[in-house]
């Protein structure tokens, strides 16, 4: 039988905080705390009948991580990057010891400032928590190492109206592994995007390509092109539930490791796969 742990989850009103609400709960797990941003018309509401189960466990939105951690062992974090990195802060004073990150969209200094918190927590963070994507990125980075420059790597993701940032997360972390995959960064190597009238494709970049439509959940595929074939990776996530059970995942492993900064492919064992 897994674990048993009391969570404290951060955007209970948002997609995924409703999700997460309800997957940990589904599995037996405690939700000690939700906290919502002081303008949310969802304050009053007890975070389980949020997240559409009929009964209420006793538990309302608060506005501060302090609060919402306080009987909490792991932190799940879905929200916008100013509020986890604020989170994080805040949680120095609180029992926790495992942080999930899903948010996306942090800058680098933000992501530097993620690495900092990891010598006080275990912590995952990852663009995508489903179990088909960190496959897919692990099969990216060895199919990257695998072709030459000759190969021109396109990177292309659908997402719903709502979404804000852009590549997504997801897309990024398949950019990152086709870069490691060449031996290179994704800094150096990422295309600029292919807009107006001198937008040619330098030889050796990795490129994206963005649309956003309705309430798609989220497609991601990479592509590796010759000038004589074209081989596609694709992956197409159908529920949130996905996201979900895998950073339930990625609380449980947490919490069985020392403070550091991990992501999902070390949750998963998929870091091994190689040429
Ligand atoms: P959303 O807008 O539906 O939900 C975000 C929620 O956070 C909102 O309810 C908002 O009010 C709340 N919030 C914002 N600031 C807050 C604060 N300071 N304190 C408390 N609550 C606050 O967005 P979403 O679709 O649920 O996505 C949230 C994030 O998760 C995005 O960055 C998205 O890209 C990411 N995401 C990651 C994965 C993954 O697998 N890593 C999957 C889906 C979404």
């Amino acid at each position: 039988m897994t674990q048993k742990l009391s969570f404290g989850i951060a955007g209970v009103a948002g997609r995924m905080g409703r999700q997460l609400v309800s997957t940990a709960l589904e599995a037996g797990h405690q939700v000690a705390g939700g906290t919502e941003l002081p303008d949310s018309p969802d304050r009053e509401t007890d975070i389980a009948v949020l997240a559409g189960r009929a009964d209420p466990i006793g538990v309302m939105p608060c506005t501060d991580p302090v609060d919402a951690a306080a009987d909490a062992q792991v932190w799940l974090d879905f929200t916008a990057p100013q509020a986890t990195l604020a989170a994080l802060h805040a949680l120095r004073h609180t029992p926790v010891s495992a942080v999930v990150i899903g948010t996306t969209g942090f800058t680098a200094h933000q992501e530097a400032q993620i690495a900092a918190a990891g010598s006080e927590f275990a912590i995952v963070k990852a663009g995508n928590f489903s179990l088909g994507i960190n496959l897919l990125t692990a099969m990216t980075r060895l199919v990257a190492a695998r072709l030459g420059e000759d190969w021109d790597i396109e990177i292309s993701e659908t997402h719903h109206r709502h979404k804000v940032d852009a590549p997504s997360g997801t897309a990024l972390m398949l950019g990152d592994a086709a870069a490691e995959g060449r031996g290179g960064k994704l800094e150096q190597l990422r295309s600029a995007p292919y807009d107006g009238a001198s937008a040619e494709r330098e030889p050796g970049k990795i490129g994206f390509a963005v649309r956003r439509a309705g309430g798609v959940v989220g497609d991601h595929d990479v592509s590796f092109a010759s000038e004589q074939e074209v081989l596609t990776l694709g992956h197409r996530a159908l529920d949130r539930a996905v996201f979900a059970q895998g950073a339930l995942k990625a609380a449980e492993w947490a919490m069985t490791q020392p403070p550091g900064l991990y992501d999902m492919e070390d949750v998963l064992s998929l870091k091994d796969i190689s040429v």
